[in-house]
C-alpha cells in the first residue's frame, strides 16, 4: 500500500465540508489516516483552503472543535446517503457552527491604510469563522442539487465521500477502484481453484 496521499475525492475542491469530512480515512490493513491529528496539522489544513491567515496558531481546543464538526458532519452525511433521518444531535451541531460566526469585520482607520476591515479576534474567533463557513457549505451541499449525487466511496475500508461524476461512480479514487477489482480477480481466481478441486 503506497503512503502517498490520496488525490481529492470528487466533489472535494468544490466543498469544503466534504474535504473535512474526507480529512480522516481508513485504509487497508486497519490504518487511520487524519490530516488533523495535531494542532499543527489542523492549522495547516485550514491554511491550506484559505480559511484561517497563514499566521494562525491553533490550539488544541480548537483542532478538537474542528474534528468535532467532522464527526457531526460526516453523520449528516451518512443519514443522507442512507436516505435516512439525520441525527438531531449532529444536524444541531451544524447549526451552531453555522450561526457563531464573529459577527462582524471591524473598521478601522489609519493614515497610511485608510479605511480597511480587520478581523482582531482570537484564534478561537478565527476558527468558529472558518468552521462557520465550512457548515455554510455543508448547508448548501446538503439542501442543494449535488445532494442526491453524494455517496460514499465503495471500496471497504475506504469511509471518504464524493459527489459522483457520473451514475456509475462508485469509488473515491481510482486506487480504490484497482483495490476492488484486484480483489473482485482474486475471489474469481479463488473460486476456479475452488471449482477445479470439486471437478477432480
Ligand atoms: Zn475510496
Amino acid at each position: 500500500m503506497s503512503n502517498i496521499p490520496l488525490p481529492a475525492a470528487p466533489g472535494a475542491k468544490e466543498h469544503v465540508s466534504l474535504a473535512l469530512v474526507n480529512s480522516a480515512v481508513h485504509l487497508p490493513g486497519d490504518k487511520l489516516a487524519d490530516d488533523l491529528r495535531s494542532p499543527e496539522q489542523a492549522t495547516a489544513w485550514l491554511i491550506a483552503r484559505g480559511l484561517v491567515p497563514e499566521d494562525t496558531a491553533l490550539l488544541s481546543y480548537c483542532q478538537s472543535q474542528l474534528t468535532g464538526l467532522r464527526r457531526e458532519l460526516r453523520t449528516v452525511f451518512q443519514a443522507q446517503v442512507d436516505g435516512e433521518r439525520p441525527d438531531s444531535v449532529a444536524l444541531d451541531a451544524i447549526n451552531r457552527a453555522l450561526t457563531r460566526a464573529p459577527s462582524a469585520r471591524l473598521l478601522r482607520h489609519t493614515p497610511s491604510q485608510g479605511f480597511h476591515r480587520v478581523m482582531e479576534d482570537p484564534v478561537t474567533q478565527l476558527v468558529e469563522h472558518a468552521m462557520a463557513i465550512i457548515a455554510e457549505d455543508a448547508a448548501d451541499l446538503l439542501s442543494g442539487e449535488d445532494a442526491g449525487r453524494l455517496t460514499r466511496c465503495g471500496a471497504a475500508p475506504c469511509d471518504r465521500f464524493l459527489i459522483r461524476t457520473h451514475a456509475r461512480r462508485h469509488w473515491c479514487s481510482t486506487r480504490c477502484g484497482d483495490r476492488v477489482r484486484a480483489a473482485r480477480a482474486y475471489a474469481r481466481k479463488q473460486e476456479k481453484r475452488q471449482e477445479g478441486v470439486a471437478a477432480e
